[in-house]
């Protein structure tokens, strides 16, 4: 069950954190804001300080400057009350290979000083949810890359903490396994109330289970906000299709009227597809167009994705 605290407070707060490992600049004056019940995404290409970020918030490792707070606490001067509250899925699972899924949970349960009375059923209960069921009393040695994940994410939830730290959650699984982290991520949040960080590749995830993602890059948050925020800073795309035979003449008076959009007519059919254009522009072509008298037979404003929103941080070639 997850406790009940104050709403307002913050669950997670850095202000200006910083890591360095040498020379090297891992965690550049990061400040993030995490509320209880939220869903946050860190995004970034490799080396962006995602992990080192969790990895500071976790109470693993200790900040070169700034502060990280979580339940207010510093994670890790009050490390002991900071971990009971939190789950954690570290880059590598980190499983004990040589112990059964059971004996995995049970080590982690006792670890967390978990209700003994309450210990049995909550490991069925963990090991039903993550389909490992059949596979309890196997040694996790030999279990596939998919089945380690499942089991690291059973045992990151099964003290029922308030607080999630998970890193590429969905790595190494298949598309079945993938969806089904997906749906269980989703009920962490709405049906259980709990707050989660994920540090993630998957855009997909990110757009389908995050309520807001922050893109790092150089170990900083350069862009934060809900994937629809972002994705609506973007410059839109408008779909137009035309009259038959009317697409030349209409891919040249768009390209007149707005000379900084991207203007293209499809090879096949007179169908344009126009990028970078103001936003609120579509009136403003149809009249164009409606004034050339071509005919207009659909405009489709095609909202931007978060890819599109990564890309245009990251550019295409990264
Ligand atoms: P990925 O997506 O590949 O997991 P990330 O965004 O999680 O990347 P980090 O693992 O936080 O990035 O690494 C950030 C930078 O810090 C990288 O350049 C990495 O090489 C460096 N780094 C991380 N941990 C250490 C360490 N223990 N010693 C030296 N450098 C490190």
């Amino acid at each position: 069950m997850v406790r009940s605290s104050s709403r307002d407070a913050p669950v997670v707060a850095a202000t200006g954190l910083t890591r360095r490992f040498g020379e090297k600049v891992a965690v550049d004056g990061l400040d993030l804001v995490v509320g209880r019940g939220e869903v946050l995404a860190l995004l970034g290409h490799n080396g962006a300080g995602k992990t080192t970020t969790i990895r500071i918030l976790a109470g693993v490792l200790t900040p070169t400057a700034g502060s990280a707070r979580v339940f207010g606490l510093s994670p890790f001067a009050d490390g002991p009350a900071v971990r009971s509250r939190l789950g954690v899925l570290p880059e590598n699972h980190a499983l004990e290979e040589r112990l059964t899924a059971r004996q995995n949970l049970r080590y982690y349960a006792d670890v967390y000083g978990y209700p003994r009375e309450r210990v049995d059923g909550r490991i069925a209960e963990m090991l039903t949810r993550f389909g490992l069921t059949d596979a309890a009393d196997r040694k996790v040695g030999g279990f596939s890359k998919g089945m380690k994940q499942r089991l690291a994410l059973a045992r990151a939830l099964q003290h029922e903490p308030e607080l999630l730290f998970l890193d590429e959650p969905t790595s190494g699984l298949d598309p079945v396994a993938s969806r089904e982290v997906t749906a269980s991520l989703r009920e962490q949040s709405a049906g259980e109330g709990r707050t989660v960080v994920l540090c993630t590749h998957d855009l997909g995830l990110a757009q389908a289970v995050c309520d807001r993602v922050a893109v790092m890059r150089s170990g900083a948050v350069v862009a934060i906000g809900t994937p629809a925020e972002l994705a609506g800073r973007l410059p839109g795309r408008l779909i137009v299709e035309v009259g038959l035979g009317e697409g030349k003449r209409a891919l040249e008076s768009v390209r007149a009227a707005f000379p900084d959009a991207a203007v293209e007519l499809a090879p096949v059919g007179d169908e344009l597809t126009i990028d970078h254009l103001p936003a609120g522009s579509a009136p403003r072509v149809v009249a164009l167009l409606v004034g050339s008298e071509l005919s207009v037979y659909r405009v489709e404003p095609v909202r931007a994705t978060l890819q599109d929103v990564y890309f245009s941080i990251y550019g295409e070639g990264g």
